[in-house]
């Protein structure tokens, strides 16, 4: 019932899907050749325990027992809520994937196991996305994801159609998108194999606004050149402590409104907005002025169709706010406190955007175990698939980071049904085939 749901991946980054065993495998001529001081030093300080990379290697290699290095390198539910545990164990293997580089001078022997392990898994199709942190020059750019792109489409076939998407930066994103297409200019080959641009890691303090000559560019090239049209995936509504509930939320309806085909997460549309608040002290409670002041336009400006929704627009009142708003630094932070109105009203602006995404055709890709080890959402029952299965939006389920998490595509779709109120044959007809979401059709 549930197979076409666990055929199609379309939310995995490369990095992420690797495994302890991977890293075992790959790292056992020269694990104990890499200078893990700076590494342990951070484990201790993030974990306050004592890390031994090379007793972890020499337990998986020598003694055939992963369970140390599966224990020091997977992210498990009790690292949930702090983003910088989840980054001291990714820290093993980029501390891996460098020495690799070093040697060899490519990622090959990584890639080969990814690419064979979702083969052995039955996966039909899947677009893998990758960031390289350190590609500040075009030459570091087309060295990085020339060699994803071209590794992806060697490994492509008629049995598992693989495509790349490459993730860019937020806050150099024209910059690297010239890179791209200057890249697929002098390699047209990859053409047929890099089908998006995605834009993920930090969300806060870089507004789907600041995106907009890149999207304006884009959508420009894409009209001139159908051929060789780029879809943007985009990572949103995953960490927003650093506003409110409802700028959050907006962040999603911009995000698919200035062009992204698939939203990543997108769980400020999904969480219970009681739930987010009491999530930390006075958590969504205040934000910088400027995001006050882009709410208080957006209502403005959608304030007839939210009120469609029962949300309410007290236009007067927004633009006395305005006005005094507009005489304030706009990095100061302004706060509002939440009570049940404010909270029952936020419930409604969620249905008001997943209406809209579902008016506009956009797609949101969901991730459960990510969303309770990453995502700060606190229990199973408060995860946005839940809400989305309830509403109409289009939306697909995926794995994220299935390497370090220790899960398969497979894993996750099964939770969603043994965790929804639906049959298998109800959640397979809800969802249909993921397929029809690819960035780009399948011959
Ligand atoms: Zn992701």
């Amino acid at each position: 019932m549930l197979e076409k749901l666990k055929e199609s991946e379309l939310h995995v980054h490369m990095g992420g899907c690797l495994t302890a065993q991977d890293l075992a495998d790959v790292a056992a001529d020269f694990y104990r050749d890499i200078d893990w001081q700076p590494y342990c030093e951070n484990y201790l300080k993030t974990f306050g325990q004592v890390a031994d990379p090379i007793a972890w290697f020499d337990a998986a290699i020598l003694h055939h027992d992963l369970e140390p290095l599966k224990k020091g390198f997977v992210v498990t539910q009790k690292d949930a809520g702090d983003f910088a545990r989840f980054q001291a164990r990714f820290n093993l293997l980029i501390y891996v994937a460098r020495a690799l580089r070093d040697r060899m001078g490519n990622q090959k022997p990584f890639l080969d196991r990814i690419f064979a392990r979702h083969r052995s898994q039955g996966l039909r199709y899947v677009e893998y996305r990758a960031m390289s942190g350190v590609a500040d020059t075009y030459e570091k750019f087309i060295a990085f994801h020339g060699e994803y792109a071209m590794a992806c489409l060697q490994a492509s076939d008629p049995q598992m159609t693989i495509r790349y998407i490459a993730s860019l930066p937020r806050d150099n994103a024209l910059q690297t998108y010239q890179w791209l297409r200057r890249m697929l200019d002098e390699l047209p080959h990859l053409r047929e194999v890099v089908v998006g641009i995605d834009f993920c890691f930090w969300e806060e303090g870089l507004p789907p606004g600041s995106l907009n000559a890149f999207f304006e560019k884009l959508h420009l090239d894409n009209a001139s050149n159908p051929d060789q049209a780029l879809e943007v995936v985009y990572h949103v509504g995953e960490s927003f402590f650093d506003k409110s509930i409802e700028s959050a939320i907006r962040w999603c309806h911009e995000a698919a409104m200035l062009g992204a085909k698939r939203l990543g997460h997108a769980i400020a549309l999904g969480m219970d907005p009681a739930h987010a608040v009491a999530r930390r002290v006075d958590a969504h409670v205040s934000e910088p002025v400027s995001e006050r002041l882009d709410q208080i336009a957006y209502d403005l400006e959608h304030a007839v169709s939210l009120r469609e929704f029962g949300v309410s627009v007290d236009a007067s009142q927004l633009l006395d706010e305005r006005d005094l708003l507009q005489t304030v630094p706009s990095t100061e932070k302004v706060s509002r406190k939440y009570d049940d109105t404010r909270l029952e009203q936020a419930r409604l602006r969620q249905q008001y955007v997943l209406d809209q995404l579902t008016k506009l055709g956009t797609v949101i890709e969901t991730c459960p175990t990510s969303n309770l080890r990453i995502g700060d959402v606190p229990t199973a029952a408060d995860l946005p698939v839940h809400r989305f299965l309830a509403s109409n939006v289009n939306f697909v389920i995926a794995a994220d980071d299935p390497g370090i998490f220790d899960v398969t595509l497979a894993d996750e779709v099964d939770w969603v049904a043994q965790h929804s109120h639906l049959s298998e044959a109800q959640l397979a007809g809800r969802l249909g085939d993921p397929m029809r979401f690819a960035l780009r059709p399948v011959e």
